[in-house]
Formats: C-alpha cells, structure tokens, sequence
C-alpha cells in the first residue's frame, strides 16, 4: 500500500465512519455550562467523545462533529468546507484520535471537531458543494457578494446553515479552518497572536491574504469577533498520510487548541 492509497483509505474510512454514525446519534443536550453543576464535570479520562450528528448536506450526507473534553474554553477546529482540499479531513481525522488517546492534555477545555463541512464536495472532489456554491463564500458579511458562485443570499446551502448552527450552539472561544493550497497561516478578527503562535510551532508563515467575500472568517472573525485561523495547507499536503501530516502541522494545531489566552 502506498502513501497515496493510504491517505484514500484514511478517507474512506472517515467517510465510512460519518455515514455509519448517521443514524445511531441523537443530539445530546445543550451542554452544560462548568460551574454550575460541578458535580457532574467529570475527570478528563471519564469523558467520552461524542459524535453529533448536526445536519446533512444537499445530497443527504451526515455533517458530523465529535466532541472532546469539556469545560467553558471551546476551541473548533474544522476541515474540508472546499471538498478539493483532502488534507484538511485528515488532519482533523488524526487530531480527534490523538485527543481522544490523550484527554489530559485538553483539561478543563473542550474542543469540537468537524472533519468534513463538504462532504459531497469531497466525494465528488469538487471545491463547491453539489449545487456549485462556494460555501466558503454563502455566509452573512459586510463584504458579502450575492452571486451564482457564493449563493444569491447569505446561508442558501444546507452545509453554511449547520456550519452557522454548529458555531452558535457551541460558541466556540476560537476557530482553526483548515484548507490548500496557499501554504501559510491567515487570520480574521483577533486571530493575530494564535496565529503567529501557531507559526512559531510548524514552517508555515503568518501571512495576511485579506478577508474573502462572505467567508466563513468574514463571518465569524470580522462580524462575531471569534479569533479565526485558516491554516492553509501546501498542494502536495494531499499526498501525505494523516501520520505524516501530523507530524508536520500536529504541534501548530495544539498550539491553537490549547492556547494559553484561555488556560484554567
Ligand atoms: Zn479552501
């Protein structure tokens, strides 16, 4: 087997794993918030992940988020809303098994994991979703451009309104969205310092490439004030198993995950 067919069976397997999950999960109740019953918070190696299913895209694909540790600090951590840009599930695919295996290094945080945002695009390996939008340009922003491409009015994609609903229900302190191919560390809103803490711990540089039209950071960096990175990925990252890819980008992503900011 090599490295290429290994990072396709990766693939499959998520999938395999996000359509298995469909039915078998009901969402669970709003979580609760640390401190007001603390005697439910749990050791870190008493909680279970969880699996969510939070909606489906236009073709009836499961979106599926796995929830890890617990506490008030939320960190999202997401991948593939450009279904073309493979190396983003596995690398969110390997960062929720390696949380998993090492519950104490996430104490007193919570981190919500979303592999796959496009997951027709993926299938299809397309950029868009099935009906060719752009969901990385479907959301609510000052600087929005209504089109054939980005949708002709804010969340016109199933996917954009689970992403919306994911980001509301769990207020997430800071998002990490992982894409290709431009090989560098981006940020909207108060994303500065994450980002350049991200850099220091990986070879990619912190660079300013300019908030897109109705993208997901317009939305959430600009427009809600959540610090939001976009760790863009080098082309040839899709060649690379999800071991390899955490071996080059794992410690930048723990570095967001547990930034210090919001240390217990
Ligand atoms: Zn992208």
């Amino acid at each position: 087997m090599d490295r290429k067919w290994s990072f396709r069976a990766r693939i499959s397997l998520v999938l395999t794993v996000l359509l298995g999950l469909a039915g078998c999960y009901e969402p669970e109740p709003k979580p609760r918030i640390r401190g007001e019953q603390p005697s439910l918070v749990l050791p870190p190696a008493q909680i279970p992940a969880k699996q969510r299913l939070m909606g489906r895209s236009v073709q009836g694909r499961p979106i599926m988020v796995e929830i890890v540790g617990q506490g008030t600090d939320t960190a999202l951590i997401m991948g593939c809303i450009h279904g073309d840009e493979r190396a983003s599930a596995a690398l969110v695919s390997e960062l929720a098994e390696r949380l998993r295996s090492n519950p104490q290094e996430i104490q007193g945080r919570r981190v919500v994991l979303l592999p796959v945002a496009n997951p027709d695009g993926l299938v299809a390996g397309t950029r868009g979703n099935v009906r060719g939008i752009d969901l990385n340009r479907n959301f609510e922003a000052t600087n929005r451009v209504d089109n054939d491409r980005n949708g002709l009015r804010p969340l016109t994609e199933p996917e954009s309104r689970v992403l919306q609903d994911i980001i509301q229900e769990y207020a997430p302190n800071r998002i990490v969205t992982i894409h290709q191919p431009l090989n560098c560390i981006d940020y909207d809103g108060p994303g500065q310092a994450i980002a350049a803490r991200m850099a220091q711990a990986c070879d990619l540089a912190v660079k300013k490439l300019g908030a897109r039209p109705g993208s997901l950071g317009s939305y959430t960096g600009e427009a809600l004030s959540i610090p939001t990175i976009t760790l863009e990925l080098p082309a040839e990252a899709s060649k690379m198993s999800g071991v390899g890819l955490w071996q080059k980008y794992g410690k930048a992503l723990m570095a967001a995950v547990v930034y210090p900011e919001y240390a217990k």
